[in-house]
């Protein structure tokens, strides 16, 4: 099969012919339909992440249909469309597991990181990690659900019931939870890298009511708000944007130094968090919810072999919504 590796941090990705991977037990083979390219990938690409397990297969939104499933693997039949998240394997034994709360545990492995990605033709992923996908989505608007949507969803939780939400960062994630937000009610205030225009009109199409540079404060106090941006430099930011009493949540598994701040910028009991990965329970949550809100995804098409572009891309910001790998469409 084809697959686009990654050799070592720091590396473009190669186009390689690998031998198609065999189901384990308690996994399923997948043909990949689509695979979202995340900012996660870059920290990946970047060596911004330890221990990933180098070469590999990047891409962990992934949309396929099963091929073959392993000896012990019986939730989905051959033919089925599954999604496969960042979440790969957890334990199931540790207090974190027990607890709920297996998007801690730290024997956890993630896909496209310890475990094969979808930047290929073909994936295995353990079926008790893979998701049914809403019927209303097609292939490449599906991927960006996977983790933008839930890492999105899972952050907007984390938020509490902030009736005036800021976004920080207009990419994948905010695009989605922007729209979950508005059918929730709430009022969206975007904050994008200052200049982006393009990115602010977007925001608003999608909802927001003002949408402006980082570097600025909104038209008035926000109760909560999610950064999506790896920039540290956000963190104080967006303690000054919050009211008292609210949350700023870091939704980024990696962000450049937080700077030295004033301790006023906490005081007032406001709520400083990060959000790490997800559980299962977020994806079944958030898969009824997304259809639900009627959430449609904005998705920038890119060939598999297309792959660094469509990193390059993202690591510029002029990804409209989320960048998709599709395999079966060949590079012009
Ligand atoms: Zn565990
Ligand atoms: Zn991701």
């Amino acid at each position: 099969m084809r697959a686009m590796l990654l050799d070592a941090p720091g590396r473009p990705l190669r186009s390689a012919d690998l031998p198609r991977p065999r189901p384990g037990p308690e996994q399923v083979l997948l043909r990949v339909r689509a695979c979202g390219v995340c900012r996660t990938d870059l920290h990946v690409a970047d060596g911004d992440l330890p221990d990933a397990a180098f070469p590999l297969v990047l891409g962990h939104e992934i949309v396929g249909t099963v091929v073959e499933a392993g000896a012990r693997a019986s939730r989905h039949r051959s033919g089925d469309r599954v999604g496969v998240p960042w979440l790969g394997w957890t334990c199931g034994e540790c207090r974190y597991c027990r607890g709920g709360r297996e998007n801690l545990c730290a024997h956890a492995r993630f896909t496209g990181y310890h475990l094969p990605g979808g930047y290929a033709e073909y994936t295995v992923a353990d079926e008790r990690f893979c998701f049914p996908l809403p019927a209303g989505y097609e292939d490449a608007g599906a991927a960006p659900l996977l983790c933008a949507g839930l890492i999105g969803y899972r952050s907007l939780v984390a938020a509490g019931d902030a009736a005036r939400l800021g976004l920080y960062g207009f990419g994948a994630a905010a695009h989605i939870v922007a729209q979950v937000a508005r059918h929730q009610g709430r009022r969206v205030f975007a904050f994008t890298k200052p200049g982006d225009t393009a990115g602010q009109a977007f925001a608003r199409e999608l909802g927001a009511e003002w949408a402006g540079a980082s570097d600025a404060p909104p038209p008035e106090e926000l109760d909560a708000a999610i950064i999506f941006a790896p920039a540290g430099a956000l963190v104080p930011a967006a303690l000054r944007a919050v009211a008292r009493g609210g949350t700023v949540v870091c939704a980024g598994i990696h962000m450049s130094e937080v700077p030295a701040m004033p301790y006023a910028l906490l005081w007032g009991e406001r709520t400083l968090r990060s959000v790490a990965n997800l559980t299962r329970r977020d994806g079944e949550e958030f898969l009824r919810l997304a259809p639900a809100a009627g959430v449609r995804t904005e998705v920038e098409r890119f060939p598999l072999a297309s792959a660094n572009d469509a990193l390059a891309r993202l690591r510029a910001g002029t990804v409209r919504g989320a960048a998709v790998l599709v395999p079966e469409e060949e590079a012009a």
